[in-house]
């Protein structure tokens, strides 16, 4: 199996059905050879994107382009696509190297090289000893790799996923993951793979593209998209536990909220701090003494901010701390398993400043991270 690899390209598409706009105005670009994982919550559009890569449905608006060749009137079969389905939808009569040849007889391939192509795929997925079973004497991950070796015999020039994880335990899940990147790596076919969980978006994309709602928010590889949030959904739906907000608005030339007050961009007069659970540090500190004030520093108890702790979350290789404060909202911090906090504790919190970002009114990231200044009338 060594085609060359195609690109996908996406201009302008766009899928109404009726009233509901399931994917809108979007342009997507696909490498040859690309492993690319579509992500977003359910309802945001990915599986009607695929859908039109593949070709089962048809765009409003805009065109499909597939290794160079614009593919909107092009049938299926002859898009040079193969899609992995969440369901295996396997042929039960069938022996598992009757579904993986299956495809291939449909399409009158010569017989010895049906057997080729099967062999190789089933070696491929360590289906090999399995061939002769039919798909109810199969686990569910030996199913979910026929699925995928009864694509991988067609030698498509583009795989497309349609959240194939989503029905296995999460042990299998992680294992069939594996297998995907380690298929893709061998095989280094363009890949478009489709979840809902954000975790196994960044684990497996070489470059990853968040959507909601039927827009494309993000493209970028998964650091990017983590330490790069373009927009505040981004910030908020990459990352778990969520990545902590207060808003903040124009007071006196700063931007204020909370204990916060931080520089203010020009032009920005609303804007909402986000700052990751693990860009907190927490200490203890000794009780009642007082108000914090931020970019407060090295007054001998350093901190961006004080908080009761409400809750402590012990992980084993972290804590999760949360806390009743900045200001109205409610934070969590990732701490060390060795920092000794309770419930009812007063803690000193430091904020991670150069890692933390300001979005502005309309959520989108301003390039030039949140700075502290010093509150009006103290100093
Ligand atoms: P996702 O895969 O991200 O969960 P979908 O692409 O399946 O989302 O759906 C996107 C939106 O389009 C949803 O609001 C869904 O209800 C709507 N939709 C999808 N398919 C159809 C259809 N055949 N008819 C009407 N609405 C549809």
């Amino acid at each position: 199996m060594s085609r060359a690899p195609q690109g996908v390209e996406l201009r302008g598409v766009e899928k109404r059905y009726g009233e509901v706009t399931a994917v809108r105005a979007l342009d997507l670009e696909v490498r040859p050879g690309e492993l690319m994982v579509l992500v977003g919550p359910s309802g945001c559009g990915k599986s009607t994107l695929l859908r039109l890569i593949a070709g089962l449905i048809e765009p409003t608006a805009g065109e499909v382009w597939i290794g160079g060749r614009r593919v909107d009137d092009v049938e299926p079969g002859a898009r040079d696509v193969a899609m992995v389905f969440q369901s295996y939808a396997l042929y039960p009569h069938m022996t598992v190297a009757g579904n993986l040849g299956f495809g291939l007889r449909v399409r009158g391939t010569p017989r010895t090289e049906i057997e080729r192509r099967v062999a190789e795929a089933a070696a491929a997925l360590g289906l090999a000893e399995l061939l002769s079973r039919k798909p109810g004497e199969l686990s569910g991950g030996q199913r979910q790799r026929v699925a995928l070796g009864r694509a991988m015999v067609r030698d498509p020039g583009v795989f497309l996923f349609d959240e194939p994880l989503s029905h296995l335990d999460a042990e299998l899940r992680l294992r069939t993951r594996d297998e995907i990147a380690a298929l893709h790596r061998r095989l280094g076919t363009t890949m478009i793979f489709v979840t809902h969980d954000q975790v196994e978006a960044l684990s497996l994309g070489q470059r990853v593209a968040v959507m909601d709602q039927g827009r494309l928010h993000q493209v970028g590889t998964p650091d990017e998209v983590y330490r790069r949030p373009a927009n505040l959904f981004v910030a908020g739906f990459v990352g778990s536990p969520p990545i902590n907000r207060i808003a903040l608005a124009r007071d006196a030339g700063r931007l204020a909220g909370g204990p916060f007050a931080l520089r203010a961009p020009s032009g920005v007069d609303r804007a909402t701090l986000g700052v990751r659970p693990e860009d907190l540090a927490v200490a203890r500190t000794s009780e009642g003494d007082g108000e914090a004030r931020a970019g407060d520093r090295g007054s001998g108890e350093a901190g961006d901010f004080r908080a009761g702790v409400l809750r402590v979350e012990a992980l084993g290789s972290e804590q999760r701390v949360h806390l009743d404060g900045p200001g109205d909202a409610a934070w969590v911090a990732r701490a060390a398993p060795a920092l000794r906090v309770d419930p009812g504790d007063r803690v000193s919190v430091s904020v991670a400043w150069d890692r933390s970002h300001l979005f502005g009114p309309d959520g989108r990231r301003e390039e030039a991270a949140p700075r502290p200044m010093p509150r009006p009338g103290s100093g």
